[in-house]
């Protein structure tokens, strides 16, 4: 026997058609990219959203195309998200901090149809225009007088006449809500990037599970300010958490310097914002000399890389401010654990307070996780057996983007498959994760990914580079910034300085390894694998020069 309730299909559309009815009046407040501040409401925000899906129609773009976005965090792209989605369409997020060339690439294998695109990504569109093949039609996310006259962008338009030829009379389709939403690349592992393909449904699930009081705990009395990108992961699912909470949004657009992000946080009396410890760190490096207090601010979610226990203290000593801590990655929407107390820490002291809050928390309603040994056998929630950390849940993914990759998960006895996430971790009896290791080979930079062996295969395509290993070293800035230890061939000489000119052009500027340590030999193990535990303990009174 079936259920007798409504079968109404969770869709993304749905969120901005409540945020209109309940919240028309809530405000969205962007920085642009023009400099000023621009501000509307959630009202005149769903509105040019189906002006967007009124402009991709008579584009005639079909069901599941996708369009691609270059922008920072703004009003325009919030209309994107939901007029690309909402009306069926994929939306593609691209990385602008990543390389030409991986963009291309990116855009390339999504089959991207559109590219809207902010004014100062203008050079990197000239740049990679020509080797997109897919892409039919590009859109500057600006206004008509804006425009570049000569960009050498065939067709170039600006999305202001483009989405002003529509009424905004448009009703959104329904459809089933396992339909593609939007995606993603993740450049984490090695080899291509993989694009996790999120859904309807999984976004919505994920928006609902974002907002409850143990996770990110949203509410129609905060003001958010989300400055973790809206190309990353769906900026942790902020976009779609605050229409569904009436929370007012609050953009920084490009300026993400740590004065420019505090004054905006004052101006708009921000209760509530979410972002990487480096950029944190900038911030509170602009507070502290100045001797500014945030009058508003009340919580924080740090996450993305581990948040130190200095930025935790900071932030409730100097500021008054609760550090939200959150696990997650971009195969999980991206929410996996956040950590908050629960009543049987009341008693605890400050400092056991502060043992509880450095870990990555508890998993959400929708998350399952488990920790497993290399034979795949559970191991204990006891807080020190360390383990691969397994999870499972509707929106984390089951397969990348046309395959890539394989099958991706791990099935147990049971058959059920689980995501092995490439980290290693503790739980503990009350469910707390703490993340103590990678196993997967990356380095992570200012909350971005450096493939260690994309680093390794540069430096061995110099012909004097015999060998080449790559590890991460901890930075007070970066969190972690990658150095090359290098053995030479023999009778061949190089110095280091030749060698980190010789990645110039071939990588990201700041995926240039910051150093070279000239080595003897590289340790390798049975498989023939560099031991990078091996050579982690070789560097480790190893100083970065830069740190
Ligand atoms: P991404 O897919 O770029 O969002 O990166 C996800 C990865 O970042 C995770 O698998 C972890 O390795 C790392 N990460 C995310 N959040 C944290 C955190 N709070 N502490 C430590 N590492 C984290």
């Amino acid at each position: 026997m079936l259920g007798l309730m409504q079968n109404q299909p969770l869709l993304i559309s749905g969120l901005i058609d409540f945020a209109e009815r309940h919240h028309g009046d809530a405000e969205i407040v962007s920085r642009r990219v023009e400099g000023d501040v621009h501000r509307y409401t959630y009202k005149e925000s769903a509105h040019r959203a189906r002006q967007v899906a009124g402009a991709l129609d008579a584009l005639k773009l079909e069901f599941s195309d996708r369009v691609a976005t270059l922008a920072w965090n703004g009003y325009r792209h919030f209309e994107l998200y939901y007029g690309v989605s909402g009306s069926g369409r994929v939306l593609h997020t691209i990385n602008p901090r990543l390389h030409p060339d991986q963009i291309a690439w990116i855009a390339n294998h999504a089959e991207d149809q559109v590219l809207c695109f902010d004014l100062s990504f203008l050079p990197l569109v000239q740049a990679v225009h020509e080797r997109c093949s897919t892409i039919r039609h590009y859109i500057a996310l600006c206004d008509e007088a804006a425009l570049p006259v000569e960009s050498g962008i065939p067709g170039l338009i600006s999305y202001e006449s483009w989405i002003g030829t529509q009424s905004g009379h448009y009703t959104w389709p329904s459809f089933d809500e396992n339909s593609a939403s939007s995606m993603c690349y993740t450049s984490g592992t090695t080899g291509n990037p993989k694009a996790a393909l999120y859904s309807h449904r999984s976004s919505t699930l994920h928006a609902y599970a974002a907002a409850l009081p143990d996770v990110m705990g949203l509410s129609a009395r905060d003001a958010v300010l989300p400055v973790v990108p809206m190309f990353h992961v769906n900026a942790w699912g902020i976009p779609y958490s605050a229409p569904l909470t009436g929370a007012k949004l609050v953009f920084p657009g490009p300026a993400l310097d740590g004065k420019s992000v505090y004054e905006l946080m004052e101006a708009e009396k921000v209760t509530y914002a979410a972002g990487v410890p480096t950029v944190w760190q900038m911030l509170l490096g602009h507070l502290k000399p100045a001797g500014l207090k945030f009058s508003t601010l009340r919580r924080t979610v740090i996450g993305g890389s581990a948040c130190p226990p200095a930025m935790i203290n900071a932030f409730r000593d100097d500021h008054g401010v609760e550090v939200l801590h959150a696990w997650g990655m971009t195969e999980m929407s991206p929410l996996g654990t956040l950590c908050t107390l629960k009543n049987k820490h009341d008693s605890l002291s400050d400092s056991d307070k502060m043992k509880i809050r450095l870990k990555q928390g508890r998993a959400i309603y929708g998350v399952d996780m488990k920790i497993v040994d290399d034979s795949g056998k559970e191991l204990p929630w006891d807080g020190t057996t360390f383990g691969d950390l397994y999870v499972k849940g509707p929106w984390i993914v089951r397969e990348y983007f046309k395959g890539e990759g394989g099958d991706p998960l791990v099935y147990d006895g049971d058959g059920v498959g689980w995501f092995p996430t490439g980290d290693v971790g503790t739980i503990d009896a009350d469910g707390y994760l703490q993340i103590t290791d990678r196993s997967k080979d990356v380095i992570k930079s200012g909350g971005e990914w450096i493939s260690s062996i994309d680093v390794e295969n540069i430096a061995v395509a110099h012909p004097a580079v015999a060998m080449a290993a790559c590890i991460g070293i901890a930075h007070p800035k970066w969190d972690e910034r990658p150095i090359v230890a290098v053995v030479k061939r023999p009778g061949m000489d190089i110095t280091r300085d030749e060698l980190l000119r010789f990645y110039e052009g071939k990588t990201a500027k700041w995926q240039i390894p910051d150093d070279v340590v000239f080595v003897d030999a590289i340790p390798l193990g049975a498989t023939g694998k560099i031991l990078k535990t091996r050579i982690r303990e070789m560097l480790k009174d190893y100083r970065l020069p830069t740190a």
